[in-house]
């Protein structure tokens, strides 16, 4: 290890910065900083920055563009790393279909700007979110009907404990909403490949870049784009909730929210619920995390009174000593919820 200050080290490939602060590379803008820090631009850079943690013991926390993150203000003890692998390449797959590869660093709008410049279609859908392609493929990007893992068919992942570069397919992520393998916190994701479609003529590619103006436009007019996470918490899962709408189970948790009456209303310090939409939070000033948290807790306990469910966060809480908001209560076996609110446990 070759020190050159006291704020940066060389390891191997990789450049190593301690005290670095985060609250610039996240769509909060809040929270503390790293202790130690590194942004690999390549697969091997990653590997020595996984090494380098394990060789000072220090905890790994993955980070993308930090849209779905919230940072506690005493920062991240151990090692963020921010892979910025940015390499994007696409080949022919014959009849109608192409095969896209981008590093975990690139971000969806880079990809489908690529995409469309090489005649290729179907990632627009995700138009306008913010999202790098690890972060993309970790929560198993949404919107509306579109999941990602429509698209993805193979990936390059790192596995922490042995240091090893592994090809999997899109089975191994056993993809779920919001979910994904790399929950498990012992991979990292290095590159993906999706099957997208080639367009057939000049009025395919028009029609999908009005697709992606019009989905940009939408999403503006619907929701908050900048000092948020998008949505703060997770729909419920169909065993969490008894109550119905039109004979179907309530599980869209902005349809709770709504009924209580935060939107634009609810306030700690600087942070507040959206007037745009009920599931979100927004840094209107200078909010700190503990203030987001705070409008999360009772944005928890409103709905908890009012229908006995208590919504789980969708935003990765990071750095936290201790698990800063409420759990669910455990299920009984009819479904229903009782008992306290369980309080303990740790954060990522
Ligand atoms: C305005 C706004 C609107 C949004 N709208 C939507 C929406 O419509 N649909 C939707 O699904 N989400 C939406 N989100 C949430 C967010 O955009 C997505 O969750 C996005 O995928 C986060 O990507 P990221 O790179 O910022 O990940 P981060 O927030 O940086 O990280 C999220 C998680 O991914 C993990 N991760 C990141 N990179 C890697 C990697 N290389 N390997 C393994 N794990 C990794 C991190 O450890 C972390 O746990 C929205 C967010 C905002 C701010």
């Amino acid at each position: 290890m070759n020190v050159q200050s006291a704020q940066q080290l060389i390891y191997e490939s990789c450049l190593i910065e301690s005290s670095v602060s985060l609250a610039d590379k996240n769509w909060f803008g809040t929270g503390g900083p790293a202790e130690y820090f590194c942004e690999p631009l390549s697969a091997i850079e990653l590997q020595d920055a996984v090494r380098f943690a394990h060789t000072h013991a220090k905890k790994i926390t993955l980070l993308g563009k930090g849209a779905n993150t919230l940072i506690s203000d005493d920062g991240i003890e151990g090692m963020v790393i921010s892979p910025q692998l940015k390499e994007i390449s696409f080949r022919d797959g014959g009849d109608a279909v192409a095969f896209v590869t981008a590093g975990a660093g690139v971000s969806l709008d880079d990809l489908i700007t690529y995409c469309f410049a090489n005649n290729m279609l179907g990632l627009e859908e995700f138009s306008g979110i913010p999202s790098s392609v690890g972060g993309a493929v970790y929560i198993n990007l949404h919107y509306f009907e579109f999941l990602l893992s429509q698209f993805l068919v193979r990936a390059t992942v790192l596995d922490m404990q042995s240091g090893q570069l592994q090809e999997v397919d899109n089975s191994w992520f056993a993809f779920g909403y919001n979910t994904s393998t790399l929950h498990n916190g012992q991979h990292v994701l290095v590159d993906a490949t999706f099957r997208v479609y080639k367009a057939d003529s000049a009025h395919d590619l028009f029609y999908a870049q009005g697709r992606r103006d019009e989905i940009i436009r939408h999403r503006e007019k619907r929701y908050p784009s900048r000092n948020t996470c998008g949505s703060f918490f997770r729909n419920f899962h169909e065993d969490e909730v008894q109550h119905e709408v039109n004979g179907r189970k309530a599980i869209w948790v902005a349809y709770y929210l709504d009924k209580i009456g935060v939107k634009g209303e609810l306030r700690v310090g600087d942070a507040m619920v959206s007037h745009q939409h009920a599931n979100m939070i927004v840094n209107v000033g200078s909010a700190t995390s503990s203030d987001i948290i705070g409008v999360a807790r009772q944005m928890q306990k409103l709905v908890h009174k009012e229908f006995g469910i208590i919504p789980q966060p969708e935003c990765r809480l990071v750095g936290f000593k201790d698990y800063p908001l409420i759990r669910s209560f455990p299920s009984t076996s009819s479904g229903r919820t009782e008992g306290v609110p369980v309080e303990r446990g740790k954060t990522e």
